[in-house]
């Protein structure tokens, strides 16, 4: 099985495949002021499994379409929909972030937590304003610098994986040059990358290491999530997900 197949696998059996919670979320709501006459059409790009798609639509009078670009994903996503009876409002579809399947001036928010790296934030941010009515929301979660100046470890490493990480007021000045004008914006606490992703990650390694006959690869995948928690725990107080709340002027 190849390394990415491996990871759908590993992933697939977790409620997010990346740092976050409830109520991250619910705070990100919080900045918004909705309309209470209609029903909004929300957009959650890289959707993964859903966490945050199934609070969103808990929370709000809404339709939401939920993308992502691995089917395994989708499915159980509209499994849990299904058996939570929430299904009616969501819509899975299974589409890449740099090609999405919407109108121009047609979602009410483009939410995305932890996805949109795989196209880049300024990327993201330029191509998804135009799917936006105006005056709608965008909210975002993107890895971000606490700190202006770094140990070289830690700066070496974030520079390889995502040479896009900066500091907040670097992602702002590009939501600011793109359309958006900033409502509030907070870095995800701790326990949304130790208790709700990491410890939970880790809880199906071994099932995991079972299923693949303890494979060199699922092997690397394993030690490559040990030491990158290894790494945010040593280096937690200089990087965190900024999470970014912006209005489409
Ligand atoms: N929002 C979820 C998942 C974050 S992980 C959470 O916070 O738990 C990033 C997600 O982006 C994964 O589900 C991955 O499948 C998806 N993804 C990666 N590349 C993508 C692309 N080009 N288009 C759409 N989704 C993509």
């Amino acid at each position: 099985m190849e390394e990415l197949a491996l990871i759908i696998d590993l992933f697939k059996n977790t409620e997010r495949q990346g740092p976050g919670s409830q109520s991250d979320t619910l705070r990100a709501l919080s900045f918004m002021s909705l309309p209470k006459d209609r029903k909004i059409h929300i957009a959650d790009i890289g959707c993964g499994t859903g966490g945050q798609t199934l609070s969103l639509v808990k929370h709000t009078n809404s339709q939401i379409s939920a993308v992502d670009l691995f089917p395994e994903f989708l499915d159980v996503l509209n499994e849990n929909a299904n058996q939570l009876e929430l299904a009616d409002n969501i819509r899975t579809i299974n589409a890449s972030m740099d090609a999405l399947p919407f109108e121009s001036e047609s979602l009410d928010i483009i939410w995305s937590e932890g996805a949109i790296y795989n196209m880049g934030f300024e990327a993201g941010v330029k191509n998804w304003n135009a799917y936006l009515k105006k005056g709608g929301y965008l909210a975002v979660s993107e890895i971000t610098w606490i700190t202006n100046s770094r140990p070289k470890e830690i700066e070496d490493f974030w520079n390889k994986e995502y040479p896009e990480i900066a500091i907040a007021s670097n992602k702002i000045k590009v939501l600011e040059e793109n359309g958006f004008s900033l409502v509030g914006s907070f870095f995800l606490p701790e326990e949304s990358w130790i208790q709700n992703y990491y410890t939970p990650l880790e809880t199906k390694f071994q099932a995991f290491l079972n299923r693949h006959d303890n494979s060199s690869l699922a092997k690397k995948i394993v030690d490559d999530h040990t030491k990158e928690k290894e790494l945010y725990l040593k280096f937690k107080s200089y990087y965190s997900y900024g999470f970014y709340i912006a209005k489409k002027e």
